[in-house]
C-alpha cells in the first residue's frame, strides 16, 4: 500500500517544493494538527470504553453544554500545537478567549478550530470530526490578539477537517485543490487516497433540518418546496433528502458525491443569525468546497467574502453543488412574490399541519 501512494508528510514536502520561499513551519503546523486528529481518532474509536461519554458539566462560550470529549479534544489540539511554537494564537469553539503564544514574535500563523464537531453524535456512535482554518498572523504586532482572527475566509492559507467515521480521514486544502487522506491504522499514517476531490455542479440531493421550516426565510422555503415537489414540480426531477447533524459529515458526503447543505439564517432566535460559526466552521468548510469547484454562501453572498466582526460569530451557511447554491442565491436576490413565498404552508402545501 505504502509503495503506491503518498503519506501526508510526503504530500506536504512536495507541495512545499513548489514554493521555495516557504518555511518548514507551515508543514510542521499541519502535521501537528494531523497528530491531534490521529490521537482523537483513537479516543473516539474506544467509545464507551474510554469513559468519555456524557456531559462534562460545563457550558462553553456558545451556551452549549460541553461533552467530556469536547474538553479532551480541545486539550489535545492545544497540547499538540503548543509544542512546535508555530501558532501565534489559537481560537477554539471551546474557549472564550483565544490562546496566545507568550513568546513575542514566535509563530507566523493563527489557527482556528472546532476540536470536535457534531459532538452530540458521540453518544449514539455516529460520525464526528474536527475542523481547522489556518491564517497568517498580522505582521504589525509581535503578540496575537483576538481581533487578528477577524479576517475574511478568502485570506485562509489552508483549511481542512478530520472525520472519525468507519475510517478516519483527513481532508485538506492548501489552496491548490482538495486532497483526502485515509488513516492507515497499521502504520499510523495518513495516506493519500482521494487526490483532487471535486463536486459536480448539479445534484439531486439536499440536506436541511426541516424541523426549523417554520422559521425559514421565503427564499429557502421556496427552494425546499420546489425540491420536494419532485418530478412534477418546477425542477422536473425527484430529490433525496439527507440530515446527519454533523457539519463535517455533511461536508464529507458532499465532497464525495455532491449535494447541497443548508443551515440558513432563520427567525428562530433573533440573537443567533444562523447556527454555524463563521471562523472555525463555515470558513474552513467554505474554502474546501470552493477549492473542489463547489460554492459556499451565506445564502446571499460568498461566505469567504464576509468580514468577521467577532471571534465566535454565527452565520447562515449554504454550500455544495455550484448550480444549486447559485439558484438559492438567486432566490434571495429576487423580490419576494407572495404566491411563491408560502405554498409550503397553504392548504395544498407539503407541510400542511393536519395532512
Ligand atoms: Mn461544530
Ligand atoms: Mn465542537
Amino acid at each position: 500500500m505504502l509503495t503506491k501512494t503518498r503519506t501526508l508528510t510526503q504530500f506536504l514536502i512536495e507541495e512545499r517544493r513548489r514554493f521555495p520561499e516557504a518555511s518548514g513551519a507551515f508543514n510542521s503546523l499541519v502535521l501537528a494538527v494531523a497528530l491531534a486528529c490521529k490521537s482523537l481518532s483513537k479516543r473516539v474509536a474506544h467509545g464507551a470504553l474510554a469513559g468519555m461519554y456524557g456531559a462534562a458539566g460545563e457550558v462553553n462560550v456558545q451556551g452549549e453544554s460541553q461533552q467530556k470529549l469536547d474538553v479532551l479534544a480541545n486539550d489535545t489540539f492545544l497540547h499538540c500545537l503548543q509544542w512546535g511554537g508555530d501558532a501565534r494564537g489559537m481560537l477554539s469553539e471551546e474557549m472564550e478567549q483565544p490562546w496566545i503564544n507568550e513568546v513575542d514574535g514566535q509563530g507566523d500563523y493563527l489557527l482556528a478550530f472546532d476540536p470536535l464537531d457534531g459532538s452530540s453524535n458521540i453518544d449514539v456512535n455516529l460520525s464526528v470530526g474536527s475542523v481547522f482554518s489556518l491564517l497568517r498572523a498580522p505582521e504589525e504586532r509581535k503578540r496575537a490578539e483576538a481581533r487578528d482572527f477577524l479576517q475574511p475566509g478568502a485570506r485562509q492559507i489552508a483549511a481542512g477537517y478530520a472525520i472519525y467515521g468507519p475510517a478516519t480521514m483527513l481532508v485538506l486544502t492548501v489552496g491548490r485543490g482538495v486532497y483526502g487522506f485515509t488513516l492507515d491504522p497499521e502504520i499510523g499514517e495518513f495516506l493519500l487516497t482521494h487526490p483532487r476531490m471535486t463536486i459536480a455542479p448539479q445534484t439531486k440531493e439536499f440536506a436541511i433540518n426541516a424541523s426549523n421550516s417554520r422559521f425559514w426565510e421565503p427564499p429557502i422555503k421556496r427552494y425546499v418546496e420546489e425540491c420536494l415537489a419532485g418530478i412534477h414540480g418546477p425542477r422536473g426531477k425527484d430529490f433525496n433528502m439527507r440530515w446527519i447533524a454533523s457539519l463535517v459529515a455533511e461536508a464529507h458526503r458532499i465532497l464525495t458525491r455532491g449535494g447541497v447543505f443548508m443551515y440558513p439564517r432563520d427567525t428562530k432566535d433573533p440573537s443567533k443569525p444562523g447556527r454555524l460559526r463563521l471562523l472555525y466552521e463555515a470558513n474552513p468548510i467554505g474554502m474546501l468546497i470552493e477549492q473542489a469547484g463547489g460554492r459556499a454562501s451565506t445564502g446571499s453572498e460568498p461566505v469567504l467574502k464576509v468580514q468577521p466582526d467577532s471571534p465566535h460569530q454565527r452565520i447562515g451557511f449554504v454550500f455544495g453543488s455550484r448550480e444549486e447554491v447559485e439558484r438559492i442565491e438567486r432566490y434571495h436576490a429576487e423580490p419576494p412574490t407572495p404566491e411563491l413565498d408560502t405554498p409550503l404552508f397553504n392548504l395544498r402545501g407539503l407541510f400542511r399541519s393536519n395532512s
